[in-house]
């Protein structure tokens, strides 16, 4: 556990009464993760980040220095990283993107916008042509699942809303060149295929696929590649087994690097959970501990509508147990010792569980949980509001201090 993350529970708890709930990001957690992941990454190998994965300002600005762009989804999302900087690359990606979010990536220079439908290419070209502007995209290509190497397909591989499907190439060729293959300019493709993936060798036999995949389109469409986006998707383990083994996937990479007519393309990356992930902590007070029929259930000030990851993958999310000594009142101090305890939310449904039967030593009222590994799909993907808690407080450290 982070003694930086332990220390500021005690500092909360000695300047306040409050039950603690509160997210807790390492920024300096979080850049050293990049530069080692930078350190390993062959070369005309590029490292964006998927903001969806936690778009908290302070993130970004963190990254900012040490990535080469960044990856966004909405309209929302552009304008988040253009208020940190107006020039950063940025990946423009999503389905079902509206007319507003197509001008605004072009007027907000997005280096390459994902196209994921004919109807949005033939949308680009005549923006881009009332605009008279350059706008370079990257194809986003849905492949099939029998075609795929075998693993975790959760994005693509099978009926998908993302991207296009191979048989559509061609068309999407055949609009350009009828558009006379000014303002919007096919530089390269995009693949997301999966979710999640542990697995760092079929994670480079996906990229080598997705490299031979293009190689082909490249001749067939006499294609000029320059950029070929092999998306995000690398894991982070949750229950204790070994995590992406990220020196080997880039040891691979290097070999993959190598495939015929592409070695001058650029090979990107966009990556969200496993570059926040393990590097924020949700830190939530026991308020209440009870035995109902046999179990024991702890009640955190807190719960999913702050941290709802558990709930969505019905996982048991990992936790670390602070012991804190006050207790105020003249009455006794619940407490269980080496009992199985499960820790779930203040709202009112069964479904704010954090985690079902996990083996505790000993568990107080007062004491403070930290689940780890809560930088990414956490609080952004949860619904704050529902039930009208106070929101949790937020915390950064920084340079060995927190603010
Ligand atoms: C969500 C997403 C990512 C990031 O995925 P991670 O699993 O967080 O690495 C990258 N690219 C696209 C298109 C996405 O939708």
């Amino acid at each position: 556990m982070n003694p930086k993350v332990i220390h500021l529970i005690h500092e909360l708890r000695e300047n306040s009464k409050a039950p603690i709930c509160a997210y807790i990001y390492d920024l300096d957690g979080i850049r050293q993760q990049v530069r080692s992941m930078l350190n390993t990454l062959p070369e005309r190998t590029s490292l964006f980040y998927a903001i969806k994965a936690n778009p908290d300002k302070r993130i970004i600005e963190a990254l900012l220095p040490l990535v080469n762009g960044f990856e966004v989804a909405s309209a929302g999302e552009l304008l988040k990283v253009r208020e940190v900087s107006e020039s950063v690359p940025v990946l423009f990606g999503g389905p079902g993107k509206k007319d507003y979010e197509l001008e605004l990536a072009i007027s907000k220079d997005v280096a390459y916008i994902h196209v994921e439908s004919l109807l949005e290419l033939r949308k680009l070209i005549l923006l881009a042509r009332e605009r008279t502007k350059d706008v370079h995209i990257l194809l986003r290509v849905n492949l099939r699942t029998d075609t795929l190497p075998q693993t975790k397909i959760q994005m693509g591989g099978r009926p998908s809303p993302f991207g296009l499907d191979e048989q559509f190439i061609e068309e999407a060729v055949s609009i350009l060149k009828e558009a006379g293959n000014t303002y919007v300019h096919l530089s390269g493709f995009h693949f997301h295929s999966l979710s999640n993936n542990l697995q760092a060798d079929l994670h480079a036999d996906m990229v080598q696929y997705y490299l031979q995949k293009v190689a082909v389109w490249k001749d067939k469409y006499d294609l000029h590649i320059q950029v070929i986006n092999a998306g995000g998707g690398i894991g982070v383990s949750y229950d204790g087994s070994s995590g992406f083994d990220w020196q080997r996937f880039t040891a691979l990479l290097a070999q993959i690097r190598t495939v015929a007519g592409l070695e001058t393309t650029e090979l990107y990356f966009e990556p969200g959970r496993v570059v926040v992930a393990d590097h924020g902590y949700y830190a939530v007070e026991i308020v209440d501990i009870k035995r109902s029929q046999g179990q024991y259930f702890a009640v955190v000030r807190g719960g999913t509508h702050h941290n709802r990851l558990p709930a969505s993958w019905g996982h048991n999310h990992p936790f670390h147990v602070v012991p804190l000594e006050s207790w105020p009142y003249p009455f006794p101090r619940p407490e269980i010792k080496q009992e199985k305890v499960t820790i779930v939310g203040e709202l009112c449904t069964p479904k704010d569980r954090l985690h079902a039967d996990a083996a505790v030593e000993r568990l107080r009222v007062g004491d403070v949980l930290v689940f780890e590994k809560s930088g990414a799909y956490c609080w952004t993907i949860s619904h704050h509001d529902f039930l009208g808690h106070p929101h949790p407080e937020f915390y950064y450290l920084t340079g060995g201090d927190h603010e």
